[in-house]
């Protein structure tokens, strides 16, 4: 796009870091004739991550919830520009973007403004031996890894002799962290294991065994009481072995240490998923290191009420997973209503500037002409641009065997849905629905019918 309008007002450069929750919901509501829009992302597609969790064991395609970041921008009317690369340094003062590419080549960007939504990393709270040996369950290549894994230790499993110890070793599964992720993640990994494997390889299923680590006294501690309840023992009843204040301390190769009690106990494993949280990531610290007056929280950025990053508030936008705020817990949901928020704020600060820039443009104007752009400023300011407000709609989790819970929020009066088929309906219908394009959710609801009528993808 040329960098000015017909009337020779500057069109100002927006640059969004992320192809995520919030870059997404951010672009699809975004006018982008009003500015240059350049997205930069490592990755080059949107992950829908609520249903990461069914794609290693093959409930859902991978590729079912990935959306090319160009399909979504080419259905935009002003041009977008996406440069697949990582943002490493950030100079808020300059105005000024490191990015580097995969093959190493940097390139230095300028932005008028900046919308900051990265998301976070895992976190593994510095625990000994994690990084190196434990899979994640956060982007796309995690869930490729964890689908090796389950293959891979099956077929040396099923080559070994039953007595053989490494046999039971191989075997068995363990998910730590027993939040929404980890909960997901063992009842899908349950189901595989019950409804296609005790089909294809009975004698290997039976002995699968799968654990739900958790340090606290219970899992899911976002849910109300009644549902933590009926979900521990739904659990524990679809033969997931759930193992509460089980805080892990260490990993190596073949076992995790964890404290029960004060005690140290051994589990070995043969494949170990980490599903423990989040933390920032380093181009969010080095953000935040750059504005130490006004970023003073570790747990990530610190925005106001119109979500202006504190200390650069005329240029720099945060939201997502990449900010912290009390009450906000790092969702989908929270990132979606923010990159919503933020185009509309985005077509304000469009009037604004343009308002501006008629002001300066001539300085022998009329008085009355200066003093309408004043009131119109005003109007904008006070009216147009009000604060970020959340509005909760509710929160799903799967606890496998086709059933889910649900803690909704409706017309103000809270509701829940405790693991009846009708919940699992819901939580499919509710999914569908928030996918980002016609093409993911035809793909999802295909793999979901593949799946009732003929099983699983084996391999
Ligand atoms: P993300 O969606 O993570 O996007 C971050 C983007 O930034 C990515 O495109 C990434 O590639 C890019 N990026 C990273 N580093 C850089 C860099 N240096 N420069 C430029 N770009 C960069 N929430 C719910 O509300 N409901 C759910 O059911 C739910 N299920 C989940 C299941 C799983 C398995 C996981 C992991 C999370 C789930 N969440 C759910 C949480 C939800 O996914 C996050 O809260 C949400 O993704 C946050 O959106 P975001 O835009 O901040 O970050
Ligand atoms: P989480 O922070 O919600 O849960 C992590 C769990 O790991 C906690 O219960 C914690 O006590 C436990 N833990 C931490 N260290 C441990 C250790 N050393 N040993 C044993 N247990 C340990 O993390 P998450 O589940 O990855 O979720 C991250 C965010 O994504 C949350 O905001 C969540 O709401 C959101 N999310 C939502 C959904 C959903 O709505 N269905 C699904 C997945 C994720």
């Amino acid at each position: 796009q040329t960098s000015t309008f017909k009337d020779g007002s500057p069109r100002k450069n927006l640059v969004i870091l992320g192809t995520g929750w919030g870059a997404v919901s951010l672009l699809q509501k975004l006018d982008t004739t009003q500015y240059n829009v350049i997205v930069v992302s490592p990755r080059n597609y949107f992950l829908f991550t609520p249903l990461l969790t069914s794609t290693p064991v093959g409930t859902v395609d991978l590729k079912s919830i990935m959306e090319p970041i160009r399909h979504i921008l080419r259905r935009k009317k002003g041009e977008v520009v996406y440069l697949e690369a990582n943002a490493t340094d950030i100079d808020p003062f300059n105005k000024n973007i490191t990015i580097i590419d995969n093959y190493q080549e940097t390139k230095n960007i300028t932005y008028d403004y900046l919308v900051m939504c990265v998301g976070a990393e895992s976190t593994t709270f510095h625990i000994p031996g994690v990084k190196e040996n434990a899979i994640f369950i956060k982007e796309a290549y995690d869930s490729l890894k964890i689908k090796d894994k389950i293959l891979n230790n099956i077929e040396r499993a099923a080559f070994l002799d039953i007595n053989d110890p490494k046999r039971k070793q191989l075997l068995s599964f363990v998910v730590v962290g027993g939040g929404p992720t980890g909960v997901e993640m063992a009842a899908e990994l349950q189901d595989y294991v019950n409804e296609s494997l005790s089909k294809w390889i009975p004698e290997i299923s039976k002995d699968i065994s799968i654990s739900l680590v958790e340090g606290l006294p219970n899992i899911l501690n976002m849910f109300d009481k009644n549902l933590i309840e009926f979900t521990q023992n739904f659990i524990r009843d679809s033969n997931i072995d759930l193992l509460l204040n089980t805080f892990v301390k260490g990993v190596d190769e073949n076992s995790v240490t964890v404290e029960v009690n004060n005690t140290k106990q051994i589990i070995p494993y043969g494949m170990l998923i980490w599903a423990t949280g989040i933390q920032p990531r380093e181009i969010t610290r080095k953000l935040g290191q750059e504005l130490p007056r006004f970023q003073t929280d570790r747990r990530g950025l610190l925005i106001n009420s119109k979500l202006q990053l504190l200390g650069a508030e005329d240029s720099i936008y945060a939201i997502g997973d990449c900010t912290f705020h009390t009450g906000l817990a790092p969702t989908a949901q929270v990132a979606h209503q923010e990159g919503r928020y933020l185009a509309n704020i985005f077509k304000q600060l469009h009037k604004l500037d343009k308002l501006d820039w008629e002001s300066k443009k001539d300085s022998n104007q009329s008085d009355i002409r200066q003093a309408q752009i004043e009131t119109q400023r005003k109007y904008i300011l006070e009216h147009k641009i009000s604060d970020f407000q959340y509005s909760y709609k509710g929160t799903l989790a799967y606890i496998g065997s086709e059933r889910a819970i649900a803690e909704l929020k409706i017309a103000g009066r809270d509701y829940q849905l405790r693991g009846s088929p009708f919940a699992f309906l819901f939580w499919k219908i509710v999914y569908l629905s928030m996918c980002v394009s016609v093409r993911n959710t035809l793909m999802v609801s295909m793999d979901w019918c593949k799946v009732y009528f003929f099983g699983r993808n084996s391999v």
